[in-house]
């Protein structure tokens, strides 16, 4: 069976004030576990959506998603999820920033500390553990925020465009070191990216979405050699 799985699924929003827009028709689509998947397409096509359904972080109008085998019916422990912007808070330290799921969900402070320590290692932010995120270049809160992902040990790690606000030279860097810390938690990842050869890059499988409604138009698999 599939690690990530989604079933004919349905997304209208239905604002108050203006017309519904159908976000998503029918989209189904699967991933096998460890797998690194790319979601490419124009912007409007449902790919935050997409991810956002994926995390139980917005409902669904029809169809169905897993995550792990487990029906996805709301906020999910077995997703961590990187946004666009670094969505630190200004008020803690880097690794205060890292440790916000393991308060969120009671989790062992003393074990995750010291995972959260390892994490921000991996990502190279060694001797930035007590920093402020004002402190640190975009490049480097992005990466504090991929460790915030993973440091309740996720069945899968979103991640919506999250290079996107980075100059070229750093998003070049940034891929390398996401590349990286996928190869070294093989967590089953999903992409949202506007950049082809980012997606090429980091992905076993690309999926390229229609502008409108929201379809899968086509996936294309992509064999990587892997290390
Ligand atoms: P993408 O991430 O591919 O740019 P989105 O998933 O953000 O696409 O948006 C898909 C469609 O749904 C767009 O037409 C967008 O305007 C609409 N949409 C997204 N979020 C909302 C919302 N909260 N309320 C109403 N419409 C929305
Ligand atoms: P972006 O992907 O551009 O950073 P969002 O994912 O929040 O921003 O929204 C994507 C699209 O959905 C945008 O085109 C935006 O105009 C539209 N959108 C977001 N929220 C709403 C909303 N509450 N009502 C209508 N459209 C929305």
């Amino acid at each position: 069976s599939h690690w990530i799985e989604a079933r004919g699924l349905d997304k209208v929003y239905r604002p108050r004030k203006s017309a519904p827009t159908h976000a998503l028709s029918d989209v189904s689509f699967a991933a096998r576990r460890g797998e690194f998947i790319s979601i490419v397409g124009p912007s409007g096509c449902g790919k935050t959506t997409l991810l956002k359904i994926l995390a139980g972080l917005i409902p669904y109008t029809g169809g169905e998603t897993r995550i792990a085998g487990k029906r996805v019916s709301g906020p999910d422990k077995g997703v961590g999820m990187v946004f666009q912007a670094a969505t630190l808070l200004p008020w803690r330290t880097i690794l205060e920033n890292v440790m916000v799921p393991v308060e969120i969900q009671k989790l062992d402070r003393k074990t995750h500390e010291a995972r959260a320590r390892e994490l921000l290692e991996l990502v190279g932010l060694r001797g930035f553990e007590n920093k402020y995120p004002g402190e640190l270049s975009g490049g480097m809160q992005q990466r504090a925020g991929i460790c915030r992902a993973l440091i309740h040990d996720p069945a899968v790690l979103l991640l919506d465009e999250p290079f996107g606000a980075l100059d070229a030279m750093t998003r070049e860097f940034m891929n390398l070191e996401l590349l990286r810390i996928w190869q070294e938690s093989r967590k089953t990842a999903i992409l949202v990216t506007h950049s082809i050869p980012e997606a090429v890059f980091l992905s076993d499988r690309v999926i390229v979405m229609t502008p409108r409604p929201g379809r899968i138009a086509e996936i294309i698999t992509i064999d990587l050699p892997r290390p």
